[in-house]
């Protein structure tokens, strides 16, 4: 009869368990869900692919895509957590399970290429030019002058 106390306070107590799914435990801050991207912060910087322990994701620069296979992400949020403009996030649920395998593609603004030494090179050229006449002209109007 050394047990019967527990089982008395097991009889008072509510269960240790919920009703799963008719009662859902909320989710804890920080949760790592779903992960979706807001296409228009993003700078095709190309980190989220490189740090991403499954290599689901692709970025294309040029083309502006991204990339992810959300069958292969295992929530660890690495991307989103290096995300240098912060445009990964996370919803406190997980992906709801599907029947067919899909792929979150987002297109988005690519950025414009930096412009290279040798274009403005030229234009280094031109106002050295444009600078030199001026010079001249200073001489006509001291010439003048006397
Ligand atoms: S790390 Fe962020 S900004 Fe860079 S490609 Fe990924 S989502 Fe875009
Ligand atoms: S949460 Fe982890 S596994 Fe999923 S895409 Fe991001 S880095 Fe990859």
């Amino acid at each position: 009869m050394l047990f019967t106390p527990t089982v008395i306070m097991n009889l008072l107590r509510k269960p240790a368990t919920r009703q799963y799914p008719f009662t859902v435990r909320d989710p804890f801050p920080n949760y790592r869900g779903e992960l979706y991207i807001d296409i228009d912060g993003c700078i095709f910087c190309g980190t989220c692919a490189r740090k991403c322990p499954s290599q689901c994701i692709e970025v294309d620069k040029e083309q502006g895509l991204w990339t992810c296979d959300p069958h292969a992400c295992v929530y660890c949020g690495i991307c989103r957590d290096t995300c240098p403009t912060k445009c990964l996030h996370m919803k406190d649920v997980h992906r709801k399970p599907l029947t067919e395998k899909t792929m979150m593609v987002e297109k988005g603004e690519p950025p414009k290429p930096k412009k290279k030494a040798a274009e403005t090179a030229p234009k280094a050229e031109t106002s050295k030019a444009e600078a030199e006449p001026k010079a001249d002209d200073a001489d006509k109007a001291e010439s003048k002058k006397k």
